[in-house]
């Protein structure tokens, strides 16, 4: 099946008009163009339908914005009372009060939260803070992590200029010898260490930490007076209710939130410990509709769920079947493939693959059968999936698979 015939002209149309007709993550050729649609239609729990009226079963979320499915009714529910009395105003609303009093009650070392609305604003934001702090300038990253659009951490080479990389330094996830060196050797000049908490890049497999990874990163922050920035904007809701530090048992200084946070809704907050409370305040923060309380009202709902339902662990669970259903099918037809990563938002990975052909391969086969697998991004486990959609979507990939042997 090829990429629909309303997808492609919308794109054309889109083209004249948008600049790359679509940009970013969601731009045709970050996935596949030749089957992936260009664009959809609406969406309701674990699927979505294209504009050519296509339903696919969805395994990335609206790129982990969805955590509790599309189109939830107690979040919907939320938004639309909230609705009645408006969304962006003069002043907060209240809800932004009880919205922050639930998050420092979830998040165990949060004493205090602020809310923007999108990851980017927020990792920028907090790399600011603890500068402010410190005093200090260098911030350090993994290499190949992905924290944001901003110029002194986005992957694209466009309109950067060389000194907005002069104070960022990378190191390689889980050498802690390496990352030993940096700090001792830059030791009154490090501000921040900003790290996720599982190594995931595109285009590659996704890497746990190794045992004392994070405890080591730890000492070396409080050792080195360095602050610990955690970026959970991906992973957030999906390892641990509470944060996914909970999950790798560590504990950030500052940590950011934001795709799964508002279930669609765009919202995101960094949550920090008192010692940085005065450097928040001197980082000037604001946006023109950040104070959406549509988004905020979306938040709150859907941290009760999560919080009421254990949705982490659900998905965590439903990953597992899902996960271990695919490796098995894959071995039973000769293929040596890991889904790496959590398994609620894996990746897969099959040996000796590189250049990613045979995972492309899988993924547009995938797709006649109204699989929505991606190639190269890491995929998203939605608390909408119940057991009779996962084996659905495992029946299709025995299809998937007899057709890769062939
Ligand atoms: N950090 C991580 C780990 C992310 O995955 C993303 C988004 N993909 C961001 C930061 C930036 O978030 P946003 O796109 O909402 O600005």
């Amino acid at each position: 099946m090829k990429t629909g015939k309303e997808s492609h002209n919308l794109f054309q149309r889109a083209s004249k008009v948008i600049p790359g007709g679509i940009y970013g993550h969601t731009s045709p050729i970050s996935g596949l163009p030749d089957v992936f649609p260009y664009y959809c239609r609406r969406a309701q729990g674990c699927t979505f339908e294209d504009v050519d009226g296509r339903v696919w079963i969805d395994y990335m979320c609206g790129y982990g914005a969805l955590l509790h499915g599309y189109l939830h009714p107690e979040v919907e529910a939320a938004v639309t009372l909230q609705r009645e009395s408006g969304s962006v105003f003069n002043q907060p609303a209240e809800i932004m009060v009880k919205l922050a009093e639930k998050i420092t009650e979830i998040i165990d070392f949060a004493q205090w939260c602020v809310f923007a609305k999108n990851g980017s604003d927020l990792t920028t934001w907090a790399v600011r803070v603890a500068r402010q702090h410190t005093g200090r300038s260098i911030a350090i990253k993994a290499a190949g992590a992905y924290h944001g659009v901003d110029a002194w951490c986005d992957p694209g080479l466009g309109g950067r200029i060389p000194s907005d990389r002069e104070h960022v330094l990378e190191f390689q996830w889980n050498d802690l010898d390496q990352l030993k060196d940096l700090m001792s050797k830059l030791s009154d000049k490090v501000a921040c260490l900003i790290l996720t908490p599982f190594h995931h890049p595109s285009f590659g497999a996704s890497v746990l930490p190794q045992d004392g990874f994070w405890s080591g990163v730890r000492n070396l922050c409080d050792k080195y007076g360095v602050v610990l920035i955690l970026d959970d904007v991906r992973c957030g809701g999906r390892l641990d209710d509470g944060g996914s530090h909970r999950y790798f048992n560590f504990s950030p200084d500052l940590a950011i939130y934001s795709k799964a946070l508002g279930n669609g809704y765009a919202i995101s907050s960094c949550v920090g410990r008192d010692f940085l409370r005065k450097a928040s305040m001197e980082v000037f923060l604001t946006g023109s509709c950040w104070n959406d309380a549509l988004a905020m009202s979306a938040a709150f709902a859907s941290l009760e769920i999560s919080i009421r339902d254990s949705v982490a662990q659900n998905v965590l669970n439903k990953g597992r079947d899902f996960c271990s259903g695919i490796e098995k099918i894959a071995a039973k037809n000769g293929f040596s493939l890991s889904m790496t990563g959590p398994s609620s938002m894996p990746y897969p990975y099959f040996d000796e693959d590189s250049d990613l052909f045979l995972l492309q391969k899988f993924c547009r086969l995938a797709a006649q059968e109204g699989l929505f697998f991606h190639p190269h991004h890491n995929w998203f486990v939605s608390n909408a999936l119940d057991i009779e959609m996962i084996s659905e979507t495992l029946k299709r990939t025995e299809n998937v698979f007899s057709l890769m042997a062939s």
